[in-house]
């Protein structure tokens, strides 16, 4: 690899080129300079940060204007051709730049590797030992250090962490070493993320026969030359991270690597546990809450091939394997596989075209599908197993329905329907634990009639119109049909009509008054921000230092706690009025989760459900536990209604600080779709431009565009063609416009 010339992608900062520049790479670089190193590089009269994408002997360009390589800015290379490949793919499917999605992929910086001073004994042990006699009896604590060493000698520690240990101060360790009784040593430190959770190993169980037929099915996928994809369908605790370790054990067997996703809320100590345990320092662990020294290090590890199996959140599936045999999304239904910022990517889908780029095997786990990858497998691209039980066998809880229409007809004007006080009376009294679930997404909040149910929906589009407090308007986001907020309702006319959205603080404040002996532990984004405040949260309630947890859907996973008998759900349509054609599917999919939580003891539970939309089949069909039912039902509405899978969206979000600027560049930015769109014949709707539901955000204005339709390459291709149509047309000067492919947000 004695290559003249090298591609290199310049992170100009502001992302507006993306297409490599050709350098020189200077003669004492020529041995070590691969693809994948940071490098810096003269650009105009900046010197700039950039990533190698090429290395080549020839080049089209005129040499003489070619300029040289600075130097290289990593001790290695952060990516290599296949994820260089992988990142293209996103950069393209997700319109974005490839220095985004880059950046996203490598650790957060060579920070470097970390080396701390350890104190080591400065005589052999024998020697040591007479030195010890002739200390003062005086020097009490200089002599429990060296009684410390002499034990442990096999412990490296710092000054501090060592004095630490005997309750003294580093001065003391300071003190033998003036003696020369104690060396200082530098020694390369692993900031090891998991160095506080204690292990034991574990061993394989055996499997039943349902898991068996599962992991064959695995290894049948593995066996094939292309890659494969395993749906794997089973209710909590029904034993599907047992498939995945015996599945992980086979290929790290083979020599290969492993990824295993799971959202970044269950990235709990508990969950690492479990892998540590069977796999111990062949694990690997990353997301967002490590510190940047952790993460690299543990990036390191990987790259290395010290560690061939992560267990992460999103970013994780990054991973710098070189031989990718298994990738495992666990929970793949949940929502927070598709990052919100840039890239807006889908780990699930990256996590597929990764194995496809790789010849690797995807397992997609979770006890509610979402309704995309279950229609995939209808459709045979992907291959299906499921575990029907739990593997004790405990039955899943008996779900009850409310009708809170009801209860305001009877007088209840209370947050708690009568069925559930007295359910909470009773656990009480009887010293076992409840959650109490408020199933809240977003900011906006929907119109409902307290006494008939109605709710204001879009005459056009099948969603709930969304509440404006501002100007106490209904929207409708997707078509920009707009409605004053009535005073009375228009099916009933009666008066009880309001805005609906009850926080978790208006619950607990409730439950205060009505259950004033109960002890509650409130969870959700106010009480979490903290590092570690959700574990802790969940430590206390394991510990039963609350009767009541309460929260927000953080809570609908998470750990077994034997105690819980009782979940109730204070108002299950929150999530179904919300403006979003998934609103079904996520009600489902919450439910089933919260109902999961309970009856793991020996003592079964129950769960109760509160709604006004008591007959909708999200509701029913959680109740009945009936997936199946519920994606027949469900994919029937997506297609009528021309909705993923059968369709694909589009989301331009526009954003400026100027009210009018922003409408004016939407408006143009609309028309020019529009004409594009006709020009080249695709058949794709263009909603709006309209004011997006978060009208404002963080002080900056918001219009939306939502682009529909069947073809998804062609539509991205005429976004692009039309953003740099506007940009060539008008300046934009501080207006944002961010594309999102496969929004998951409609906000
Ligand atoms: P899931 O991942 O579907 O929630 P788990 O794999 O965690 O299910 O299994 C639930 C419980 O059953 C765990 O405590 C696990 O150790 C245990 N378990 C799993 N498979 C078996 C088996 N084949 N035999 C006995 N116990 C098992
Ligand atoms: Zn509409
Ligand atoms: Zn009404």
């Amino acid at each position: 690899m004695k290559s003249e010339y090298a591609e290199v992608i310049v992170d100009l900062q502001i992302n507006e080129v993306d297409k490599p520049f050709t350098y020189v790479i200077p003669d004492q670089l020529r041995e070590e300079i691969d693809i994948g190193y940071q490098v810096e590089v003269p650009f105009g009269y900046r010197k700039l940060s950039g990533y190698v994408v090429e290395l080549k002997d020839e080049t089209d360009s005129d040499v003489k204007e070619l300029k040289e390589i600075i130097g290289l800015k990593s001790s290695l290379p952060l990516f290599d051709r296949e994820l260089l490949e992988l990142a293209n793919w996103i950069a393209n499917y997700y319109q974005t730049y490839l220095i985004t999605v880059l950046k996203s992929i490598i650790p957060s910086g060579d920070v470097g590797r970390k080396t701390e001073r350890i104190v080591r004994l400065n005589y052999s042990l024998t020697d040591i030992k007479s030195e010890l006699s002739k200390l003062s009896k005086r020097a009490y604590k200089q002599r429990e250090i060296l009684k410390y060493l002499i034990e442990n000698q096999d412990k490296n520690l710092t000054s501090t962490a060592l004095a630490e240990k005997v309750d003294t101060t580093p001065g003391t360790v300071r003190r033998l070493y003036e003696k020369d009784l104690v060396r200082y040593e530098e020694m390369e430190i692993r900031r090891d993320p998991m160095s506080n959770i204690d292990f034991e190993s574990t061993a394989p169980f055996s499997l039943t026969a349902q898991q068996q037929e599962a992991l064959d099915q695995i290894e049948d996928l593995r066996k094939k030359t292309e890659s494969g994809t395993l749906l794997l369908k089973g209710v909590t605790g029904s034993g599907k991270t047992e498939v995945y370790l015996q599945a992980i054990a086979k290929v790290v067997n083979d020599g290969q690597d492993a990824i295993v996703l799971v959202p970044e809320i269950s990235l709990t100590p508990q969950t690492v546990k479990r892998f540590k345990s069977r796999f111990g320092d062949q694990i690997a662990i990353y997301h967002s809450h490590l510190s940047a020294g952790e993460r690299y290090d543990e990036w390191l590890r990987m790259k290395r091939g010290e560690a061939n199996i992560v267990v992460g959140a999103r970013s994780a599936i990054f991973a710098p394997f070189s031989n990718l045999g298994l990738i495992i999304i666990d929970e793949e239904h949940e929502t927070s596989y598709k990052q919100g910022g840039h890239p807006k990517y889908q780990a699930r889908k990256v996590a597929v075209k990764r194995a496809e780029l790789t010849g690797a095997v995807t397992v997609l786990g979770t006890a509610t599908p979402a309704l995309e990858s279950y229609y995939q497998m209808k459709q045979g691209n992907y291959e299906y197993a499921s575990l029907d039980n739990r593997i004790d066998d405990r039955p899943l809880p008996p779900v009850e329905i409310i009708d809170m229409k009801e209860e305001l007809e009877a007088g209840n004007r209370s947050i708690f329907s009568r069925k559930l006080t007295s359910a909470i009376e009773d656990r009480l009294a009887k010293n076992e634990q409840i959650i109490l679930f408020l199933n809240r997404r977003g900011f906006s909040t929907f119109v409902l009639c307290r006494e008939c149910g109605f709710v204001l929906e879009c005459p056009n589009c099948d969603v709930s119109l969304t509440y404006h407090a501002d100007k106490t308007l209904l929207r409708c986001h997707y078509c920009d049909y707009q409605k004053q907020v009535p005073d009375i309702c228009p099916e009933c006319e009666s008066r009880y009509i309001k805005y609906f959205g009850v926080g978790t603080q208006k619950v607990e404040q409730a439950i205060k008054e009505e259950f004033p002996t109960a002890r509650v532990l409130r969870m959700d984004v106010d009480t979490t921000t903290r590092k570690g405040a959700h574990q802790s949260i969940l430590d206390k309630f394991k510990n039963k230092e609350a009767d009541i947890l309460l929260g927000t859907q953080m809570i609908a996973k998470g750990h077994d706690f034997p105690n819980i008998t009782l979940v109730g759900v204070i108002t299950a349509d929150t999530a179904l009025n919300f403006p979003d054609f998934r609103a079904a599917e996520h009600t489902f999919q919450l439910l089933t989760q919260v109902a999961g939580r309970t009856g793991r003891g020996d003592i079964v539970g129950k769960v109760i459900v509160q709604t006004y939309d008591s007959d909708h089949y999200s509701i029913q069909l959680a109740k009945e536990h009936d997936y199946e039912t519920f994606y027949q039902q469900e994919i029937e509405a997506r297609k009528e209604l021309n909705y993923p899978p059968f369709t694909h969206l589009i989301n331009l979000i526009i954003k400026d600080e100027d009210e009018v600027k922003v409408s004016k560049v939407a408006n143009q930015l609309g028309g020019i779709l529009q004409q594009q769109f006709e020009d080249e014949g695709l058949n794709a709707n263009i909603l709006g431009p309209i004011p997006a539901p978060l009208a404002k955000l963080r002080g900056k204005y918001r219009w939306q565009i939502m682009l529909k339709g069947n073809n998804l390459s062609k539509m991205r291709k005429l976004t692009s063609c039309s953003l740099d149509f506007l940009k060539d047309n008008i300046n934009l000067g501080s207006t944002v416009i961010s594309v999102d492919v496969d929004p998951i947000k409609m906000l």
